[in-house]
């Protein structure tokens, strides 16, 4: 019997944070001024956990951070999640979500270790605009060496992640359309969410899912192409044939009717939803010498209470304490 909420929904895909410290300070997510608190775990701990929720069906493990490949070791956590096999005995889908800055040397040995894919977050494709919104110098060619070296390692498809902030990049949608068919990979713009530190966020400051296809038609005409239902994003194909784009949309078009997800913390608690005011402690069962049994009783209990949806934008919209680069996107 697969994991499955109270509202009927069948949760198969985990995302694990295994770090909440970063490279960069994107202006929509950190500040960067948390000091030297940081959380994480033994990469043994996150694969047991790893191990118990395969067993109970999840099917695709995807980890992030903080930015994921500051763990020097995560290749021995790939090789080894790449072992776990699913209810069906089938392998694991397994994906990183990364900056992309260390990803040039290391695309290769994460491939060679089992990882299925990657997506690479990227706000620009011009050096002084990324540069503005991940206030690293600098950044942008390192990146773009990631992106190639993924694609080359055999990573794809290699899926490329925009957060479009107004007064920042909004002007960058036609530039990724190009940017797109050149380099042979999936762009994906997400809505900015109410999840960052500097607590910036205001409705105007999102480009919504319209005004991003409107400034795309501007680039090449395109139709939209059918797509999983548990998909997060809304996939676009250009006319001509020649590459194709997503939108993620949760503030205008939200998708929690469909979701299937549950993350894990970088400090061990379980979040049923990016937005949930509510976590449930797996490590504290875990470092209380909690049985496999135990700790799959927790996990079914959080998957049970999981929320109906989040509440972006409504009156009474509460934001989580814990923000974006804590949680794990
Ligand atoms: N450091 C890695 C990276 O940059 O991809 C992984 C962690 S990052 C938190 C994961 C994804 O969340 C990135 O694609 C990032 O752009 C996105 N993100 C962060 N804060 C966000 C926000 N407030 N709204 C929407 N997306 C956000």
């Amino acid at each position: 019997m697969p994991l499955q909420d109270q509202f009927g929904r069948v949760i198969r895909d985990l995302r694990i944070s295994i770090t909440d410290r970063c490279n960069y300070r994107c202006v929509y997510c950190r500040t960067g001024n948390e000091g030297a608190q940081f959380a994480e775990l033994p990469l043994a701990d996150y694969l047991r956990m790893a191990r118990i929720f395969v067993a109970l069906g999840i099917t695709k493990i995807r980890l992030t951070g903080g930015e994921p490949l500051l763990r020097r070791d995560i290749s021995d956590l790939v090789r080894a999640l790449a072992q776990l096999r699913t209810t069906e005995g089938a392998p694991l889908e397994l994906a990183i979500t990364t900056n992309g800055h260390l990803l040039a040397e290391l695309a290769r040995p994460l491939k060679n270790a089992g990882l299925s894919r990657v997506t690479v977050s990227m706000d620009a494709v011009d050096p002084e605009r990324f540069a503005r919104i991940t206030r690293v110098p600098n950044g942008y060619a390192a990146v773009l060496a990631g992106l190639r070296a993924s694609r080359e390692a055999g990573l794809s498809p290699v899926k490329v992640n925009c957060v479009l902030l107004r007064g920042f990049n909004e002007d960058q949608v036609e530039a990724f359309g190009r940017f797109a068919r050149d380099e042979g990979v999936t762009v994906r713009f997400i809505e900015f969410m109410p999840l960052e530190e500097g607590r910036v966020w205001k409705p105007d400051v999102v480009i919504p899912l319209t005004e991003i296809l409107e400034r795309m038609a501007r680039f090449a005409p395109f139709h939209e192409v059918a797509h999983e239902p548990s998909s997060t994003a809304r996939h676009y194909r250009f006319d001509d044939g020649l590459g194709e784009f997503g939108v993620i949309a949760p503030v205008t078009l939200p998708f929690c009717g469909a979701c299937s997800r549950i993350r894990l913390t970088c400090d061990g608690k379980i979040r049923t939803c990016l937005f949930s005011l509510r976590e449930h402690d797996l490590l504290a069962v875990l470092r209380a010498g909690g049985t496999d049994e135990e700790l799959a009783r927790l996990i079914e209990h959080a998957v049970a209470n999981k929320e109906e949806r989040h509440h972006i934008g409504e009156p009474g919209f509460v934001q989580p304490g814990r923000t974006m680069v804590h949680i794990g996107g």
